[in-house]
């Protein structure tokens, strides 16, 4: 029995986990949860689960949740109330749980990076869905990583797809992953994107994207900022830095390919010029599980891949005037030091606005590239944990100054 943490228990990445822990009840034990501020939500989690820790990142709600679960007729109680924790050390206590022997990082955002931290610390080992954490401090993490002897499962599919594919190599020894040292036999990563929601809209109809249009994936089911970084790409320019730091490649050897049927999750290409990929459909509770359950893997009974039924995989170069989101990604991984915090935050403030309706969706990029640009002297190359939480204060700030000087200059830019 695998005693499991997870961080963001109310989100996407949450909720499949759970789905996976009540599906495998005789494999996985849920013992602490994290939420932002669901609380209706984690309730039904807490009554369903029982765990043994429960943090709320909202600490002034931690009162309302423990009234909440005392008001519950005694027949509906859990079996064992949880310890109640809040704020940021909460979840960071949460995340570093004692009983757990692997934590799910589904909060989003950097917003992630110190539980991510604390679980390291701990020595646990990882299901890395927050990867927002280690493109902000890949420098840091790695490190951390390296000293506690905690591992880094990718449950990204992407990144899932390729630590497959290198489970028949002889790279199998996994205590190589996220050391910052290339792969041994590995030649180069082709990331696959679906595209996102714009992929068959023509660039120049870009200038009318809403955000009900922007957050419509046509294949995966997601958290909402996720859903806008598909459509901008920048989820892909994310992996492509995610990628860099998991496996070691530089990044002339790390690709991206869009393939709209998202059934083949990645492709390596290995020494001998032999490219392997997994394949899968679109749901993203099977790399979760392969996380739960590896080096194992664990009969399922879901619907199995038809290629008959799917009938054609088709692959094209992205366009790269149709999604600047990508260059400023390369850019950024290429800066290395602190310029991927910069970026990675310029991107979630950026989205922000957008979904909050204040900035239009061809201004993501805009606000990203003028905050780097205004970093780029700045750039650390060796930055402490204390550097990279400034950093990413700093550049929401940035955005926001950036986009008010973007409407006052441009007002059509914004949406009507
Ligand atoms: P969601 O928005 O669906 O869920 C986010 C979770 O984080 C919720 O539980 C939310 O709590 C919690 N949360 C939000 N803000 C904070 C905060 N400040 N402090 C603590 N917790 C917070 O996101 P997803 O599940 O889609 O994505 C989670 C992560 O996984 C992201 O990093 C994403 O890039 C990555 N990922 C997601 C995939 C997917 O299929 N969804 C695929 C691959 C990677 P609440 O709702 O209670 O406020």
């Amino acid at each position: 029995m695998k005693a499991i943490s997870v961080l963001g228990s109310t989100g996407s990445i949450g909720t499949q986990t759970l789905q996976l822990a009540c599906e495998f009840p005789d494999r996985f034990k849920v013992v602490a949860l994290t939420a932002g501020n669901n609380l209706d939500l984690l309730l039904e989690q807490i009554l369903r689960h029982a765990p043994e820790a429960v943090a709320l990142a909202d600490g002034e709600r931690v009162a309302e949740l423990r009234q909440r679960l005392a008001a519950l007729d005694p027949a509906h109680q859990p079996a064992r109330l949880p310890e109640l924790l809040g704020g940021l050390d909460g979840l960071c206590a949460v995340a570093a749980w004692p009983s757990a022997d692997l934590v799910v990082t589904g909060i989003v955002g950097c917003a992630g990076l110190l539980p991510t931290l604390a679980a390291i610390r701990a020595g646990k080992d990882l299901a890395l869905a927050n990867k927002e954490t280690l493109i902000a401090a890949g420098p840091v993490v790695l490190p951390e990583l390296a000293q506690s002897g905690s591992r880094l499962l990718p449950a990204d599919s992407e990144h899932s797809a390729i630590f497959q594919c290198l489970q028949g190599t002889p790279w199998a020894d996994t205590a190589r992953l996220s050391t910052g040292v290339p792969t041994p036999g590995l030649r180069r990563i082709q990331l696959t994107a679906s595209g996102g929601a714009f992929r068959d809209w023509p660039a120049a109809e870009l200038a009318r994207a809403t955000v009900a249009d922007a957050t419509s994936h046509p294949n995966w089911s997601m958290g909402r900022k996720i859903t806008v970084d598909s459509a901008s790409l920048m989820n892909k320019g994310l992996e492509v830095i995610e990628a860099h730091y998991l496996f070691g490649l530089d990044y002339d050897h790390i690709e991206i390919v869009i393939h709209p049927q998202s059934i083949i999750h990645s492709m390596v290409e290995l020494a001998d010029s032999s490219v392997l990929a997994q394949l899968g459909w679109p749901d993203m509770k099977l790399p979760l599980l392969y996380c739960l359950s590896w080096p194992g893997r664990l009969e399922t009974p879901w619907r199995r891949l038809d290629l008959t039924q799917v009938g054609q995989l088709s692959f094209r170069a992205p366009e790269p005037a149709k999604y600047p989101c990508m260059a400023l990604a390369y850019a950024a991984g290429r800066a290395g030091g602190t310029m991927p915090a910069v970026m990675n935050a310029a991107n979630e403030q950026a989205v922000a606005l957008f979904l909050e309706e204040q900035v239009h969706f061809l201004d993501i990029p805009r606000l990203i590239e003028r905050v780097c640009d205004r970093h780029r002297a700045d750039l650390t190359a060796r930055p402490s944990l204390d550097d990279v939480l400034a950093i990413d204060a700093w550049a929401r700030q940035a955005v926001h100054e950036a986009a008010a000087q973007l409407s006052a200059r441009t007002p059509a830019a914004l949406p009507a």
